[in-house]
Formats: structure tokens, sequence, C-alpha cells
């Protein structure tokens, strides 16, 4: 019996195998992914595994998978999808039938000229690599002032390295927070010594330096590059499904053909939350895709509609993110950032949109579910600003 077949062997995939077992499918389940590893965590990569080596963290213990009947494929491509046969074909010659199939082929790293004489961070060989290089006495440019770019440079900070960031916006995570947090998050580094030149755009690479916009070269022992990602999404459309940033799917996460689901990273799909046709790089949006997926195939199943949250760990603070802000989003501050945990709460057209929160974790909690039936008009601007309010109490009241 054909049973589902997934591809991709990170958060996204893994997780789909373990949730179908968790929710009754009893029919063969394969996870294949060109990845030669049982499936990993990829967020401490740039954050405790670079500060302290060690074996991955296992997404489930290494003998869950044979313990549930999941068969892993690791190390192989596949290369190909046959829709009319219901078949995917590996790079080792096989052919595996499919009832139904899940891409959760994830992304790679966006790359820049020269890219061979630089490190990139996905995999867990390239924590290793990196991490061997740090240390004091030691150089490195990190391209790129995302969350990526700045946990290296937070993690190889903390190492001893000399570092400096080099981010062609004018300032730092600007994808994913307000001016405020960008801010506060600039002034975090400078005070720790990490140099962040923002507004230069690295225009190539050589061994042992960075070539700048206007020719200035920056030397360095070595060098990492952040600057974003790609949807891996050939393998989708070769088969002729729609893709557009990422694989295009409905509210179910079902492509263009009913007998296949995409997942995670590589999925553009329409989030009931921010009223917007996105792709999103986090666990939260991993996990909560593969579970929905595989709740459906198991027999239930209901239109997508988890609240999107991120985090990330720099310089012993930790940040975390509930929802979705557009550019121009007014900020509103509860709490102080001079003083412990704090919030900046976003809102568009007097709707809550997101909410950034430092070492705020109950903030954070509320956020969640403020936003839970999309942006939230039960809040206004002054309620989130007063500390006397509980934020609590006005998330318990949202249904
Ligand atoms: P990630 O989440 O992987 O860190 P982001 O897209 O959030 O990815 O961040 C990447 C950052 O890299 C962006 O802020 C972008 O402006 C910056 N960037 C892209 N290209 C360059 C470049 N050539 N030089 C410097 N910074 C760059």
């Amino acid at each position: 019996m054909a049973g589902v077949v997934i591809v991709g062997n990170g958060m996204a995939g893994a997780t789909v195998a373990a949730t179908l077992r968790t929710k009754g499918y009893e029919g063969p389940i394969v996870l294949i992914g060109d990845e030669p590893h049982v499936p990993y965590q990829r967020p401490p990569l740039s954050k405790a595994q670079l500060l302290q080596d060690g074996d991955p963290q296992l997404v489930r213990p290494e003998a869950f998978w044979a313990d549930k009947d999941i068969e892993l494929v690791a190390g192989v491509r596949v290369e190909a999808i046959d829709r009319a046969a219901h078949e995917v074909r590996l790079a080792d010659g096989r052919a595996l039938a499919y009832e139904h199939l899940v891409l959760a082929t994830g992304a790679r790293n966006r790359e820049l000229p020269g890219a061979e004489s630089a490190l990139g961070l996905r995999t867990v060989e390239d924590s290793r690599a990196l991490r061997a290089r740090l240390g004091a006495g030691r150089r490195l440019v990190v391209v790129g002032g995302g969350f990526i770019g700045l946990e290296v440079a937070a993690a190889a900070h903390t190492l001893g390295t000399d570092v400096t960031v080099v981010e062609a916006l004018d300032r730092v995570m600007s994808r994913v927070v307000s001016p405020e947090m960008s801010d506060f998050f600039e002034g975090l580094h400078a005070e720790a010594g990490v140099k962040i030149l923002t507004g230069r755009r690295v225009e190539s690479i050589e061994e042992g330096a960075v070539t700048l916009d206007g020719d200035q070269r920056l030397e360095a022992d070595v060098v990492v590059v952040g600057v974003g990602v790609v949807p891996n999404v050939e393998l989708a459309a070769a088969a002729g499904l729609d893709v557009a940033d990422g694989i295009v799917v409905d509210e179910r996460l079902l492509t263009s053909d009913p007998a296949i689901s995409a997942v995670g990273d590589c999925a553009h799909y329409p989030c009931a939350i921010t009223g917007r046709s996105q792709r999103l790089e986090s666990i939260q949006n991993a996990t909560d895709h593969a579970r929905a997926v595989a709740t459906r195939i198991a027999g239930e199943g209901e239109p997508y509609a988890a609240v999107p949250w991120f985090w990330s760990d720099q310089l012993g603070r930790k940040l975390q993110i509930a929802g979705v802000a557009a550019d121009g989003a007014e900020s509103v501050l509860r709490g102080d950032p001079g003083d412990g945990g704090f919030s900046i709460f976003r809102f568009a057209d007097g709707a809550l949109v997101a909410v950034e929160s430092v070492d705020a974790m109950a903030d954070h909690l509320a956020a969640r579910k403020l936003l839970s039936n999309g942006a939230s008009t039960s809040v206004t601007p002054q309620q989130v600003a007063d500390p006397s309010v509980s934020l609590k109490e006005l998330a318990a009241a949202v249904a």
C-alpha cells in the first residue's frame, strides 16, 4: 500500500511524520531527505551549538523513528515527482509510490559573489566549521544583519572573536522588527563591542576580505554570509505545481495537486491571521503547518489558522515576536528597555498586528492569544502602554 511520502527531513518533514502516528495514521510513512542525519533541530546551530560544540539536538530520540515504523531515507535526494504515476524518483534510482506526498523542501541560503571563500549557516556541518574558526585573535565579518547574522555575531563575540556586521539597509532585522527594536539591538551589540555598519552593502568576498560598496575593503579571518534564503521550489516547479515565492498552497496547505501538500519554509500560504498570502521562515511555522497537514491526512483537519511567532537569542537577551507587522505600523512601548523586559506593540489601522518582546514572556504569551483571531481590535494603544492594565486578563477575554 502506498502511504505518505515526505520530501525533506528538517523540522517540518519530521513533524509531519511524527504527528501522523500521534493522530493514528497506520499506513506506511517514508521520510526522505538529502541531509545524511536523523532529523535534528536547526535553531541551536546559530545559538547554543556555536557556543558549545556537541551533538545536534534531535527532533525525536534516534530510536523513535523505527519504534513508530517510520522509514528514514537520509542522504538521498528526490529527483523528480511523477504526478500521473503517484511516484517520486530518488537519486539512488529507486521509485517510491505515494498516496499523499508532502513537500517539506525548505530553503537554501542566498549566496553572494565569492561565496566559496565564506561560510554559510544551515547544517550541523556548517555550524561546526564555523565554531572551529571563532575565538580570540580572529576577525569575523558577518554579511547581513538579520536574525542569523546577529545571532552568529553575538555567539562569536561571546567566544572572544572580533566581530563586524555589515548590513545593506539602514537598520538591522528590518524585515521582522520595528525601528525601535532595531535600535535596541544595535545598542546592545555596540555596548558589547560588536561593530555594526548599516547602510553598507557587501559587493563581493575574496579570501581574507570583503569588498563593500564604494570599494572599501574589510579584512577578515572568517566571513559568514547571512543574507536571507531562497525557497527550494525546483522539484515542485518541474512537476508543474504552482510556485511563486514558494510552493503555492491553499488554506488547507494543499498544492494545485490535491495529492500533494507543502509545509514550512517552502510553502507560500494564505495566512488567516495576517490576511496575506505569505511564506514564513520559523520553527513555529514549520511545526504548525506540519501538524495541520498530518491531522488532515489522518482524517480530521481544519483550515490552517495558527498565529505566526518567532524568536531570537542574542547577547543574553531573548527576543520573541508574535504576529507580522508591515512597514509603517505604529509602535507602542510597554515597559522600560533600560530596565529588564519590555515589549513593543505594533498597531495598523487601530488594530494590534504584532508584538515584539524582549525578556517579557508573559507579554508574548498574551500577544499570541490576543492575535489568535487575526488583527485584534480588543486592545487599544492606551491599554498596552499602561503597565497597570493586565494583558493576561485582556487576552483571557478573547475567545
Ligand atoms: P535571515 O533571517 O536568514 O537572517 P534576513 O533576510 O532577515 O535573513 O536578513 C538578511 C539581511 O541581509 C537583510 O537585513 C538584508 O538587508 C541583508 N543583506 C542582503 N544582502 C546584503 C549585502 N550584499 N550586504 C550586506 N547586507 C545584505
